[in-house]
């Protein structure tokens, strides 16, 4: 089974999957925890390059072309083997952020994004994705009061462009309602689990 996080960043998409991570071991699943951009040696290298501060010259275009390389690579090497071989995939981040980031955030052209998108994954789909739904202004808050995070030249864009993203996910949650579950993530740690952890096992009991 393939679950995606997705949200803002600072919405508590890693301390969710650790948590989940942790719980589904217990109980005997074989998990492989990954993210996007990376999950492969090659898939993080690309991560890198989008991700520097540095690169302020890197334009939408080449932005997705790089995303979407990146998750050709991490599809083929590592999550479809994965799903192959029965375990359960936990993924920050999939197709998802591109349509949200890249299209609704940077106005990209969103059949395109869904072509290349289906070039770069083979089709390959989540079979869950969970939303953890915090404002833009509360997931810069938290990501900027803990200092041990990374700021990376996405969450630099100005709080106009998070709010348009998070106006894109609304819109990709009602396109396809019954892949997405909603989590409230303006809650504690605690009571976000144990909605995540709930709707998670009522639906690895039904694959
Ligand atoms: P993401 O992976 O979505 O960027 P993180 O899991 O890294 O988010 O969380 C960002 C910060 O917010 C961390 O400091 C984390 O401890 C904190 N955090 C996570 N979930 C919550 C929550 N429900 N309430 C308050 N703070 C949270």
């Amino acid at each position: 089974m393939f679950i995606t996080f997705e949200g803002p960043e600072g919405s508590g998409k890693s301390t969710q999957i650790a948590l989940l991570q942790e719980f589904l071991t217990e109980q005997g699943y074989t998990i492989q925890v990954t993210r996007e951009p990376g999950g492969t040696r090659i898939s993080e290298q690309i991560r890198d390059v989008l991700h520097d501060m540095s690169n302020r010259e890197l334009t939408p275009r080449t932005e997705i072309l790089l995303f979407s390389a990146a998750r050709a690579q991490h599809c083929d090497e590592r999550i479809r083997p994965a799903l192959v071989r029965g375990e359960v995939v936990l993924c920050d981040r999939f197709f998802d952020s591109t349509y949200a980031y890249q299209g609704y955030g940077h106005r990209l052209d969103l059949a395109i994004l869904k072509s290349i998108t289906r070039f770069a994954t083979d089709s390959l789909t989540p079979d869950l994705t969970l939303y953890i739904d915090v404002p833009a202004e509360e997931g810069i808050r938290r990501k900027q009061a803990d200092k041990g995070l990374e700021w990376n030249r996405m969450d630099d864009y100005a709080l106009e462009f998070h709010q348009r993203v998070e106006a894109g996910y609304r819109a990709l949650i009602a396109d396809e309602p019954q892949r997405w579950a909603v989590v409230d993530g303006a809650r504690s740690i605690e009571a976000v689990w144990l909605d995540i952890r709930g709707i998670v096992m009522a639906r690895l009991d039904r694959h």
